[in-house]
């Protein structure tokens, strides 16, 4: 759980760098849950490190109603802010990404269209975006040494006992 915590630690570190730059796009604040979607999943070592950290939430509370994430709470906050998975850390970041599109690798680029004003986010020099790809593959090799190199994924709202 420490590298995860260190592994965080560097997530948080390099994309409030990115907050600064896009401060004035970003309207991400307390109590707008535009991005917590209901089918978030987690490895298993992001799914644990919830457990331990908010055993007396998942064991008694309620989870969100459906259709949203399932640790919002009634004002649309998160309950596990401190411990919100990866996936969480970066949301409302313009993201650019690879993929093919007929036979060729492809950039991709996507933001939240509530932070979408300003310079096009294609015109954004790579280094003003968060590229998907470098964390994920850390993450899994975390995963991976965690224990199991399966890399199955546990739905968020599955952590709750009265899920
Ligand atoms: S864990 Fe928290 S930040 Fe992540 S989607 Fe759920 S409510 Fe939102």
């Amino acid at each position: 759980m420490e590298k995860l915590q260190e592994f965080y630690a560097e997530v948080d570190e390099q994309s409030a760098k990115l907050e600064k730059i896009h401060a004035e796009r970003l309207n991400c604040k307390k109590g707008c849950s535009a991005c917590c979607v209901d089918d978030i999943s987690v490895f298993e070592i992001e799914a644990e490190n919830i457990r331990k950290n908010h055993a007396e939430l998942i064991e008694n509370e309620n989870p969100h109603e459906k259709g949203m994430c399932a640790f919002l709470d009634k004002n649309d906050a998160c309950r596990i802010y401190e411990n919100r998975p990866y996936v969480c850390r970066t949301q409302g970041l313009p993201f650019r990404w690879f993929d093919e599109f007929e036979n060729e690798l492809v950039e991709f680029r996507d933001i939240c269209p509530l932070n979408d004003e300003g310079v096009l986010i294609e015109n954004l020099a790579e280094e003003k975006c968060w590229t998907i790809g470098e964390f994920e593959a850390k993450l899994a090799e975390l995963q991976k040494e965690f224990g199991t190199d399966e890399l199955c994924r546990i739905k968020l709202r599955k952590l709750f006992k009265k899920n």
